[in-house]
């Protein structure tokens, strides 16, 4: 057999997290090899589209804590790309006034010192055309909130890391691993080594983990994604500045829905519910049910009879705790000793999604 190709680190996943991980690893002159099974580009996972959110209103703090460092890394890959990923809109949160959800956002804005702006009944409309605040529901302002170009930001960060000398391959489905001094990453096409794995497979984490013994508590789902027809013509697009928004239940009415202004087609805007169906990754397409559909056509409450234009296929969501799990078979991480690490990111806030937002840089620890 052949003497396997050797890297400092190995990067399993081409989706946000693993495009941005081995983006930021051949930055730091680590040797790093990128496999993705599909050839790329490719709308199997989570990371395709056009758009995503990205914002510091979340009720947990740790999320919050993490966006300064979040926006500081999306404005330096556009600088170094000469490349727009961000567009500030601000994210309008509403939710009933007096609920867990609102409350603890409001409180982590505050605790972070945030830039926020509270609205009330008299000053939303103001803000907000068309729409009353009713008596019960609390809204706010998360200011540096904002659109990423999703598809353009992976593209990028792809670009930037081969750029820097990584190497990039798609369309090799990683078959096998064995962990050891060196960890083995075997291909239909080839088998690798590299000191550290990081595995960024998101909705196929599972799959790729039983070859190290490992199972994380992952729920994947189908979530569809449409684009709904303004109620008034023109009043909802990003150039008229209307924001990002996200809506939030109560901890009994766990109804979370999330919208981006007309943006990517004019006049639609991309309004979803923020769960979906179980799905298995590789037989998404049998999973047709589209109650989250419905659910949004009965609860959406800034378009009475919202018209679904487009429903793109839908996009995979995970939904667990965001994971960084460094696996040395038992034994203390120490920087620079052989690892396996786990990144996941997940569809987890109460508010919604945040895995392109948060595509956190865990290489600090390789
Ligand atoms: C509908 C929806 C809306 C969202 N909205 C937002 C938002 O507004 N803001 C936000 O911040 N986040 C949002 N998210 C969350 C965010 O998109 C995801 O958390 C993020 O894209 C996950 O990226 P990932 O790289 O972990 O996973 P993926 O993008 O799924 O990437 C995993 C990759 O691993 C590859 N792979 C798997 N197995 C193998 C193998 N054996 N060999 C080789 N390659 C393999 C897959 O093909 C895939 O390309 C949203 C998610 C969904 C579903």
């Amino acid at each position: 057999m052949a003497t396997p190709e050797r890297f400092d680190c190995i990067v399993i996943g081409a989706g946000v997290q693993g495009s941005f991980t081995a983006y930021q690893l051949a930055k730091k002159n680590k040797r790093t090899l990128l496999l993705e099974q599909f050839v790329l580009p490719h709308t199997r996972g989570s990371s395709h589209g056009q758009t995503r959110i990205i914002r510091k209103a979340y009720e947990q703090d740790f999320y919050t804590i993490m966006m300064d460092e979040c926006y500081q890394l999306w404005a330096q890959l556009e600088k170094e790309a000469g490349v727009k990923l961000y567009r500030q809109t601000g994210l309008l949160v509403t939710g009933p006034e007096k609920g867990d959800n609102f409350q603890q956002i409001k409180n982590t804005l505050e605790r972070n010192k945030a830039p926020m702006v509270v609205l009330n009944r008299d000053n939303f409309s103001q803000h907000i055309p068309h729409f009353n605040l009713d008596e019960e529901t609390g809204a706010l302002v998360d200011i540096t909130a904002g659109v990423l170009y999703a598809d353009r930001a992976l593209k990028t960060a792809q670009g930037q890391f081969q750029k820097l000398g990584g190497v990039l391959r798609d369309k090799e489905k990683v078959t096998d691993i064995k962990p050891g001094p060196f960890v083995t990453v075997s291909t239909a096409a080839s088998v690798y080594q590299a000191k550290s794995l990081v595995i960024t497979a998101g909705p196929w984490a599972n799959t790729l983990l039983a070859h190290t013994g490992l199972q994380l508590p992952l729920q994947v789902q189908k979530i569809n994604v449409c684009y709904w027809k303004e109620k008034v013509e023109g009043s909802y697009d990003v150039k008229r500045r209307f924001p990002c928004f996200v809506t939030v239940g109560t901890a009994e009415a766990n109804v979370h829905i999330y919208g981006l202004p007309s943006n990517e087609y004019p006049g639609l805007m991309k309004i979803c519910y923020h769960t979906g169906s179980d799905t298995d990754p590789d037989r998404r397409d049998l999973q047709t049910d589209k109650s989250d559909i419905e659910i949004l056509r009965a609860t959406f409450p800034l378009s009475p009879r919202p018209r679904p234009r487009a429903c793109c296929g839908g996009e995979l969501s995970v939904h667990g705790m965001m994971f960084l799990n460094i696996h040395q078979h038992g034994k203390k991480h120490e920087e620079g000793t052989p690892s396996i690490l786990i990144i996941m990111s997940t569809n987890t806030s109460c508010s919604g999604c945040n895995g392109v937002s948060h595509h956190y840089c865990m290489f600090y620890f390789l």
